[in-house]
């Protein structure tokens, strides 16, 4: 192919364009080229979310581990209280049960000081009904 047969099949093809926007305007077809919109607003969201998870990681890297009152075990378990909330104070006006999230150490499992929602907890005494006794696992 010579330099004028490219010059010949570039304007026919930039032609063709031309006259598929001609033809989409005249319809009402015409749209911005969405699919790039979406790319571009895609790729500004993935580098959103990457600049994010980069920065909990950054203070996550900062923040102690917090270690098990009785063997300093790292490593949590989650269980959970769960509170009764009465209809007459609850949102949907019905009686609703209401999880509330508690680590216990996969090692001992001991529930230290710092993982139980005090505030949460002041209806019953939870020394008294959770054995947070020192039970190794076997
Ligand atoms: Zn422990």
């Amino acid at each position: 192919m010579n330099d004028e047969e490219i010059q010949i099949l570039a304007k026919d093809t930039a032609k063709k364009h031309i006259n598929n926007l001609a033809d989409q305007l005249k319809t009402g077809d015409f749209n911005f080229n969405p699919q790039v919109v979406d790319e571009e607003t895609k790729k500004a969201q993935d580098q959103e979310r990457k600049r994010k998870v980069e920065e909990v990681g950054d203070i996550l890297s900062k923040s102690s581990t917090f270690l098990c009152d009785m063997c300093k075990g790292c490593l949590f378990n989650l269980i959970y209280i769960v509170k009764q909330v009465p209809a007459s104070i609850s949102p949907n006006g019905k009686l609703t049960a209401v999880p509330v999230q508690v680590f216990r150490c996969g090692e001992c499992n001991y529930i230290s000081d710092d993982m139980l929602p005090n505030k949460l907890i002041t209806d019953i005494n939870i020394d008294e009904i959770v054995n947070r006794q020192y039970k190794p696992n076997q």
